[in-house]
């Protein structure tokens, strides 16, 4: 298994994240991508991926923090991806109007500036879409981004089905484990499973039997108990493929 998206570099894993990667470990998960929200957490993930072997990082900068956006902040992140290869992707970038801690206009053009870098170096990006779907895809098919995941997936299949037909993938957290998220159920059935990644966005978002707690990246497994019993697939089938798609993704070596 492999926690696909997570946030190590949150303040609420300053104090153990030793134990939080040994408990990761005992559950089965092999490796961890640590995703960034902004340039200086950017910087304590690429420290972490470095310290810890099975740990690998993403640059960017969140849609939230747009606002904080620097003229020499795409400089920075070429900076950081060629000072370690422990870097593997661009993200998480993407556009938030359900929140607008940033406004649309800034979010949009820190987006199509992260998402052009990508691109240009060949990377792929982690995208966070919340309500703003049709403007995700508007600037995905100008850009045409190499590779690129949809996480945190919440969308209605017929709104993101476009991404999956252009090779792209969707990534799935506990809130798939929630009975109520009956469109995410619909999206898993519907999305192929060789384009579909598990996460599990902790310290955010824990799944069921764990919700209200704090997350880790050891609880991916309930993510992936959930998909497997979607696809009417066993768990070792549903942990092989997620695990090579994520390996494949990322190219992690
Ligand atoms: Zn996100
Ligand atoms: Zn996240």
């Amino acid at each position: 298994m492999i926690d696909s998206h997570c946030h190590l570099a949150d303040k609420q894993f300053d104090t153990d994240l030793d134990d939080v990667l040994v408990r990761a470990k005992d559950a089965g998960v092999t490796q961890v991508i640590t995703i960034a929200d902004t340039i200086a957490e950017a910087e304590k993930c690429v420290q972490i991926a470095e310290k810890y072997d099975q740990v690998f990082a993403t640059v960017g900068v969140h849609p939230h923090e747009a606002k904080s956006w620097q003229r020499g902040d795409s400089e920075r992140i070429k900076a950081m991806i060629s000072s370690s290869k422990k870097v593997v992707a661009i993200g998480e970038i993407g556009l938030d109007y359900h929140y607008n801690h940033s406004p649309q206009g800034d979010q949009r053009a820190v987006f199509l500036e992260q998402l052009t870098l990508a691109h240009e170096l060949s990377l792929p990006a982690v995208i966070h879409c919340r309500e703003a779907v049709e403007d995700i895809r508007r600037i995905v098919e100008e850009v045409e981004p190499l590779q690129l995941v949809i996480h945190c997936c919440t969308e209605k299949w017929d709104n993101i089905s476009w991404a999956v037909e252009r090779g792209y993938f969707l990534s799935f957290t506990g809130i798939a484990t929630y009975p109520k998220s009956t469109d995410i159920h619909h999206t898993i059935k519907k999305c192929p499973i060789s384009q579909l990644l598990i996460e599990t966005d902790s310290p955010y978002l824990a799944p069921i039997p764990h919700r209200g707690k704090r997350n880790e990246p050891a609880f991916v497994a309930e993510v992936l108990k959930c998909v497997a019993h979607l696809k009417g697939i066993s768990m070792e089938e549903a942990d092989r493929v997620t695990t090579e798609n994520t390996v494949e993704f990322f190219r992690l070596c």
